[in-house]
């Protein structure tokens, strides 16, 4: 796990004022808000491989969807060492009838990642950031959720949802890349809160923080939002910037 040093980190690029503890005192109160508003019983924390899978799968996909193929490809392939001797072209064209996009590369990066891990790692999923991000397929969201979902480790998955309500939320600066802002929230929360991070946004972003049209009316954060208060808008986080 990278050490975030807050030195890397500054209120450079947000669009309005506030000191960093200021910064910190309101991520942890919007973290536990969020986790008030989207509670979860208990959060997936069990099988790393299928969680990988699972992962890849869903890369541009609908939730709907995915889980209703990655079921599938349990219940044909049941495990690792049947999934990694399956031939390529048998598991792309297993992805294709059933709609899922990118088919030929995610058929080649399930089979592929399977060999891997039975030939390079005993058949376990590494549990190590860099390790993980090696396998086919696997970039930094999937890594982290393959921490956090999978091994149940402290991790903050940035994806699409994460991404956007941070940066109308000013927990990060509103034209960086989700790597940078996984370091800002990283920095932000404290880390026994990080696991609740990724799937509480995620529920925030379906229902309320919606990409397009946010019901900031009846949201929960809103005395806490500066999207809300007009202090962050659109055009403020329309693409990304290398920073
Ligand atoms: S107040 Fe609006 S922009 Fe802010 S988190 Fe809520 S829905 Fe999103």
């Amino acid at each position: 796990m990278t050490v975030v040093k807050s030195e890397s980190l500054n209120l450079e690029g947000f669009t309005f004022e506030e000191s960093w503890q200021e910064k910190k005192k309101r991520a942890g109160r919007i973290v536990e808000v969020l986790m008030k508003t989207h509670p979860r019983e208990k959060l997936l924390i069990g099988d790393p491989y299928r969680t990988l899978i699972h992962c890849i799968i869903s890369q541009r996909m609908r939730d709907e969807v995915t889980y209703r193929v990655w079921e599938g490809l349990f219940e044909k392939y049941r495990d690792i060492e049947t999934i990694a001797k399956t031939p390529v072209e048998e598991m792309r064209d297993f992805l294709r009838k059933r709609g899922v996009g990118l088919w030929k590369t995610k058929g080649e990066w399930i089979v592929k990642a399977s060999r891997i891990i039975l030939e390079e790692y005993n058949g376990k999923v590494p549990d190590d950031i860099n390790e993980l991000m090696k396998l086919p397929g696997i970039g930094r969201k999937c890594a982290n959720i393959v921490l956090a979902y999978g091994f149940g480790r402290q991790a903050i998955p940035v994806d699409t949802h994460v991404n956007r309500i941070s940066k109308r939320l000013g927990l990060a600066p509103p034209r960086v890349q989700p790597e940078k802002v996984e370091e800002y929230l990283m920095e932000l929360l404290p880390r026994d809160k990080w696991i609740y991070v990724n799937h509480a946004m995620v529920d925030h972003g379906k229902t309320i923080c919606r990409p397009v049209g946010p019901k900031c009316g009846e949201c929960p954060l809103r005395e806490l939002c500066p999207y809300a208060k007009g202090l962050v808008n659109e055009a403020d986080l329309k693409g990304n910037r290398r920073r």
